[in-house]
Order: structure tokens, then sequence, then C-alpha cells
């Protein structure tokens, strides 16, 4: 049997190393069109910042390790320009001296990947601007950090390449500004969560621009400008675009195979396109979520990887192995926090018109009297039908990939906040607490589905009547000399029970604590006391202040944009 890999990375090498595994005695060629096979995308970010010092270190395994170990024809500099099904042939072109010659295949599997998205504006092809996809790219960088030495960089994309290329650039001492179309960075976050990362930016020195659209670059020969919408220019030395991926389809298009409604290649079950013979994984895929139901593109190595495995497999025995789909976890390093997703977002369930509860709860990374205890901020959605867990978000310090990895793994298996409840999680002081904050956000989300207590989310402040609401502040004194929400009264939760007399029993009352927990209990005191319409602020005035914080200065930000 002769197989023919497309792409040389992430997909296309991890199939081809499992072909070998699974059939000895296959002929396997695989193309690459770059220079390098095997490498790490994800790392590049890193190796411009010089956290990953040797270049080399990119490289997971070289052309004739990987060859020899595999007994794999590689064929690296040999871009593949169309498959015909028909003849099943590949037309090559030797990408150093231009020769075109024919290759014929039993089975294929697409893995090309994509391709960074640059739209069409004024001056986009200035040299001095950037993408980050292979090694080349990030050579490129490199050189012209390395010439302008601690200049000023504008990243275009607020993303997680480009909040990671962020910290870096930082780390070389460049003066950052990211500009995002969005009023917010990481889009799969929703703008609650995404208000504590752009706190972290701020306060490490990034100049964020959100809700401005780039639409023209000025070259000079000393400087780069970049025009917002406003009509703000920014000087920059170093434009790094990072606005998104393109699924790369031009081959799979040409050779008549199927195309999505998203424009990925389209594929099976067990990853096979609509030619029985080519199958297909990676950036360049259209794959279900499991959640909507709704075919989506989910460019991450993690789905790569697994997805070969699985292509792999089927190629050399038929289709016995099926692909469940992806549901979007991803994780970046932001500064000192870190920041996950897993799921489906509130845009995506209002769009889809999945009713959904969100509650957010603020736990310790681990027990909060061992040292080093740093503040976990936990989001989730789920039903309130049946408490079916849609998706999760975590943002913090430490032991957020562990709790979001705990989170992906309920939603894979279809299950509910009760799930989360019963983690059964490895516990000591140094590592959690004995309820670990995953429980937390099972424990909080039971009471709300079970009308223990009800919520109100930190915006409804925004629309507070005073003639209807009161809003009651149960932290002690000391908190609140540190800041209250505007027009709050303050009872101390331990004096609640006594001070009942003070609280209207007309109105609707709100009440908030630092993160959630006193309001609880504060919300439970009342409910048993005759304040039906009592309510809890998820999340606390933490939330609030985060959430808060950041619309007044975008609000702000906003106002100088239209003066000026
Ligand atoms: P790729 O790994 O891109 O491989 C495709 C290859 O196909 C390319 O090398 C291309 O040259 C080759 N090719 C295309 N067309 C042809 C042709 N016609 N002939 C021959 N060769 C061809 N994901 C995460 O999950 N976590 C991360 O932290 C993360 N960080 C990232 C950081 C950066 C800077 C980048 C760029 C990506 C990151 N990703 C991350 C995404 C991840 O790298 C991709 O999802 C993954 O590499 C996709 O695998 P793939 O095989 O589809 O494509």
């Amino acid at each position: 049997m002769k197989y023919i890999i497309i792409g040389g990375v992430a997909g296309g090498a991890t199939a081809a190393a499992k072909i070998r595994r699974e059939d000895e005695h296959a002929e396997i060629i695989m193309f690459e069109r770059g220079e390098y096979i095997s490498y790490a995308n994800c790392g590049l970010p890193y190796y411009i910042g010089g956290k990953i010092e040797k270049r080399e270190d990119l490289i997971v395994q070289g052309i004739t390790t990987f060859s020899n170990r595999y007994d794999i024809d590689v064929r690296t500099l040999n871009e593949i320009t169309s498959i015909d099904t028909s003849t099943k042939k590949v037309t090559v072109r030797n990408v150093q001296n231009g020769k075109i010659y024919f290759e014929s295949y039993d089975k294929l599997l697409l893995s090309p990947g994509a391709m960074p998205f640059k739209p069409s504006l004024p001056g986009i092809d200035d040299p001095r601007i950037l993408t980050v996809r292979t090694i080349p790219d990030t050579d490129k960088i490199k050189s012209l950090t390395e010439k302008t030495k601690k200049g000023k960089a504008v990243i275009v994309g607020g993303g997680f390449i480009g909040l990671e290329m962020a910290e870096n650039l930082k780390a070389l001492g460049f003066m950052v500004t990211i500009v995002e179309m969005i009023p917010q960075v990481m889009t799969q976050l929703d703008p609650v969560m995404a208000s504590i990362v752009h706190n972290e930016l701020r306060e490490n020195g990034v100049e964020l621009i959100l809700g401005e659209a780039v639409m023209a670059f000025h070259p000079t020969s000393e400087k780069l400008y970049v025009q917002l919408k406003s009509g703000r220019e920014i000087s920059a030395d170093l434009v790094i675009l990072s606005i998104g991926v393109k699924a790369e389809t031009s081959l799979a298009r040409e050779a008549g195979l199927k195309i999505g409604i998203t424009g990925g290649i389209e594929v099976n079950d067990y990853l096979q396109t609509s030619n029985k013979d080519i199958y297909a994984t990676g950036d360049a895929v259209e794959i279900i979520n499991p959640i909507t139901g709704d075919p989506s593109l989910t460019p991450l190595a993690g789905p790569a990887n697994k997805q070969a495995r699985i292509a792999a497999t089927n190629l050399v025995h038929g289709n016995i192995c099926r692909y469940k789909g992806s549901i979007g976890t991803g994780i970046a390093k932001i500064f000192r926090i870190t920041a996950a997703v897993t799921g489906v977002n509130e845009k995506t369930l209002n769009k889809k018109g999945i009713k959904f509860i969100s509650t957010i709860t603020h736990s310790g990374s681990h027990a909060g009297y061992y040292p080093g205890s740093e503040s976990l901020s936990i989001k989730i959605l789920y039903s309130p039908k049946n408490g079916k867990l849609f998706g999760g978000q975590v943002v913090g310090y430490g032991g957020v990939d562990k709790r979001i990895d705990i989170i992906a793994t309920i939603i894979g298996q279809n299950g509910t906040v009760y799930d989360l409840m019963e983690i059964e999680h490895a516990y000591a002081p140094p590592f959690s607490s004995a309820k670990d904050p995953v429980n937390m956000a099972g424990f909080v989300a039971d009471n709300v589905i079970n009308g223990k207590v009800k919520i109100v989310t930190w915006d409804i402040i925004n629309n507070f009547d005073f003639g209807n609401d009161y809003l009651l502040d149960v932290r002690s004194p000391e908190e609140c000399k540190q800041g209250m929400i505007k027009g709050a009264v303050n009872i101390p939760l331990e004096e609640l029970r006594l001070r009942l007399d003070e609280i209207p029993s007309d109105k609707r009352i709100i009440v908030y604590c630092a993160i959630g927990m006193r309001g609880y209990l504060a919300s439970r005191i009342l409910l048993q006391n005759g304040y039906g319409n009592t309510y809890n602020l998820t999340g606390g005035y933490k939330t609030y202040l985060f959430a808060h914080k950041d619309q007044e200065i975008m609000t702000k930000l906003g106002d100088t944009k239209n003066k000026s």
C-alpha cells in the first residue's frame, strides 16, 4: 500500500508515524513544502522572546531521525500543487529548482494546516508587518527585533497568539500596543472573564486598544504608522498580524473534495473526506462541536494530533475509529496569569438560543493557610433544567490547567454540574483544598439550579433602580473602606440577623460580598426570613470590580477617541 501525506508538521508527521506503526510494509511519502517537519509552532512566540533559547529546540524531530526511525520518505521543500483523484496521482513541485513531477498513491492524508489571515488593507505588504506561523516567519521577526532593539510593536489581534506575542515582545523590552476590533481580547472568554486578562495586560504595561479596527498602514523609512478607524495613528517598528487563520483548502477544493460551510474540508466521523481514499486532519478540516452539533473549525494542536492518530488508523485498517469532535479546549499564559476555556461561551449559547445559567466562583489555587495560594476564578455555563455543563472558563495564577482539564473532561463525557460536585481530587494543602475549586463551582451551580439561591450578574448594577432595588453589602466595614458599589448599604453578615428590620420588604434585594460566599449565606438568611425577592451577585465585588473597572477604562478611552 502506498500512502502520501501532505503536510509534515502536527497532523502530517503524527499520521505518518502512526501509519508506519500500523503497517510495517507500507510505502509512505511525506511532502512538506517548507524546510522543516515536526516543529513546535506553539513554541515560536517563546523563542522570539528568548524563553526558548535555542532555535534547534523548536525542532521536535529532525528529518533524518524521523525518516530513519519510521522508514518514511520525507520530502521537504516539495509542494503538492494538485491532486488528481481519478488517476490517484499528485503533482509535485520541487520548491528549490521548480521541477514538476508526479507521484501515485493508494491512500492520501491531507494535513495542510491554515494560513494566517491577511486582509487587503493599504500598506499591508510592508516588510515590517509580520505573521507568526512558521520557523522562517520567526526568523524574520527575530531579526527585526534585533535590529530595532526595544522599539515599538503593535499587535493586531488579541487572540491567544497575539497575547503570547505581547508578553514575549515585552520581555525583549518593546513597548507593546494591542489593537483588537471587538471590545475584548480572547474572544472565547466571556467579557467578564476577559476583564481579568485586560487588567493583567495593563498592569504589565501593554496598551490595549479595544473595539478599534485597523484601516491602513502608512510606511515611512523610519517608522510604520498604523491607522485606526477612529482616525488615531500609532507608530511602530514592528507589526504582528494575528487576526486568526484561514483553513488551507485550495488543494482540496481544486481536487473536487467537499468543503463545509465554515470553509474547512468536510470530513465524516472517520475523518474521511468526500473521496473515500483521502482523509484529512488538523486546522484545515471542519469538525463537529459536540455541544452545539454545529460544524466548526478548531485550529489547535491537541485536536490535530489526535485526529491524525485516528485518521492513520482508519487509512490502514478501514473505518474503525471515530473522532468525537472537539469542544475547543485552550489555554494561554499571559504574563503572570493563565486563562483557559473549554466548551461554549455565552455568545454561542445566546446565538443558538440555548437556555443557560452562568455562575462565577473565586477560590484559592490551594489551601489558603499554605503559602503561595493565589486567586483562581471559574465561570461555568450550564443548563437550568438538568445541570448539563456547556462551558467553562478559568483564569488565575496557578492550577488553571488542572481545573480546565477537569471541566473539559466532564463536558466531553456529557456531564453535569453534579459531576463537578463529585469530582474526587487529590488533595494536600500545597495542591488544592479539601473542596477543590471545581467542586465549589459545582456546589454553587447546584444551589442555583435547586433554588437555594437566586443570582444576578455584575452588569445588572448598570441598570440598577434605587426606587425598586436595595443593594446590600455584607462584607466587614474594614473591607468596605477599600471600596463599595455606589449606593450600597453595609450590614456585615454577622449582624444581619439582628438588623433585619433595616431591610425593606418591598424591594428587590441584591446582596454582595467579596466573592459570593457570604452573599450566599446572607441570601439564605433573607430568603428564610420572608425576603423572597433576594438575589446574590455572582462572583461578588471582585467580579464587579474587574468588569466595572474595565468598562470605565474603555468608556474613558472611547471618549478621548471621539474627542481627538
Ligand atoms: P500545521 O502543523 O501547520 O502543518 C501544516 C503543514 O502543511 C505546513 O508546514 C505547511 O507548510 C504544509 N503544507 C501545506 N500545504 C502544502 C502542500 N500543498 N504541499 C506540501 N506541504 C504543504 N495550538 C495549541 O493547541 N496550543 C498552542 O499553544 C498553540 N500555539 C500556537 C502558536 C503559534 C505561533 C501557532 C502558529 C500555532 C499554535 N497552535 C497552538 C496551533 C497548532 O500549531 C496548530 O493547530 C497545528 O499545528 C495544526 O496542525 P496541522 O497539521 O493542521 O497544520
